[in-house]
């Protein structure tokens, strides 16, 4: 059984940033220069990963999910999924990835034990996708993605964050992918995180806005429910369509209630909640010979130490930078 929060909430999704790394510099959430990134020593091994997994596991976590940076830019990814993927009681491994490296990654990593992926991507025109990621090809995530789906890491949901100005043009044509079998999308309002900040106000398109933008163009909406979700989407499908369109509304109508997860940084930071400031430090004491029992007891402080809410819409802004497309569950 997970451990439950103050608010009862149970919690049983750990999502694990491998890396800080990315080959990527998405216009919100990275600068094109100067970022400074982790100490190599100060990141997470493998080994310590697995330790930390295990314990998890054992207190009620059932999904992990590995995000970055990109996490396919990490070497020896491949075995860290194999080995995690023999832990008992771990019932689904995730990744969310930018797509860039899934087309020779994805095979192996559906061979290692990964269930399934997110693919982020936010236009369907190559061009602005370059200007959005700066060093990013549509026609390779697009491979990616097509390389996921045969390798069998189903569904493949896509994530677009969008913005006004930047892609909000698009929400009809990204919406109507969906018509087709294997396409699963998720349009995730912008956060005010890392440089996601310079979109804060003005940025936003609430995700009602969006419904009623496709709607209009495309059919009325159907609720459903995700056959693999347990995160924070909404989820509905269009008149006739084989694949499912969510909307994940951080900003405008937040799921705090339903909230079920952690996540631990690449530098082995626990943060309680994706979008406060508080952290906790698991890497020194577990560098410092902590057994087990000590790392779920700090597990378990994190836990209760979750928020019943966020303050985004209050401008509440971490200090820690994260990468904003990775939030979808
Ligand atoms: S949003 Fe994701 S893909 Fe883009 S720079 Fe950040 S970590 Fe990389």
């Amino acid at each position: 059984m997970p451990y439950r929060d103050s608010f009862d909430r149970p919690i049983e999704y750990l999502r694990i940033s491998v890396t800080d790394r990315c080959n990527f510099r998405c216009v919100y959430c990275m600068p094109e220069e100067g970022v400074s990134f982790i100490p190599h020593e100060e990141v997470l091994r493998y080994e310590e990963i697995i330790r930390i997994v295990r314990v998890v596991v054992e207190m009620g976590i059932t999904h992990i999910r590995l995000t970055g940076g990109e996490p396919l830019v990490r070497d020896g990814i491949v075995d860290l999924v194999a080995e995690l993927e023999k832990i008992p009681g771990l019932d689904d491994l995730a990744m969310t990835t930018n797509g860039m490296l899934l087309e020779r990654f994805a095979e192996p990593l559906a061979k290692a034990g990964l269930r399934r992926v997110n693919i982020s991507m936010d236009t369907l025109k190559p061009e602005r996708f370059h200007k959005i990621t700066r060093l990013g090809s549509l026609e390779q995530v697009l491979k990616g993605r097509e390389a996921a789906i045969k390798a069998g890491l189903c569904p493949a949901k896509v994530n677009t964050v969008v913005i006004r100005g930047l892609n909000d043009d698009e929400v009809v044509d990204l919406a109507r992918l969906t018509l087709q079998p294997d396409w699963h999308l998720r349009f995730i309002e912008v956060m005010p995180l890392g440089e996601g900040i310079h979109w804060a106000d003005d940025g936003v398109v609430p995700s009602t806005e969006i419904r009623a933008k496709v709607e209009a163009a495309l059919g009325k909406l159907t609720p459903v429910h995700s056959s693999s979700g347990i995160g924070p989407a909404r989820y509905y499908q269009l008149p006739g369509a084989q694949g499912t369109l969510g909307f994940i509304s951080a900003i405008t109508e937040h799921f705090c209630y339903a909230c079920n997860r952690l996540r631990l940084t690449s530098n082995g930071r626990i943060l309680p909640c994706l979008m406060s400031n508080h952290s906790i430090d698991l890497r020194t004491p577990l560098r410092e010979g902590a057994d087990d029992e000590a790392l779920r007891e700090i597990f378990k402080k994190a836990i209760l130490s979750k928020p019943r809410e966020h303050h985004l819409a209050e401008h509440t802004v971490p200090e820690c930078m994260l990468p904003m497309s990775c939030i979808g569950g």
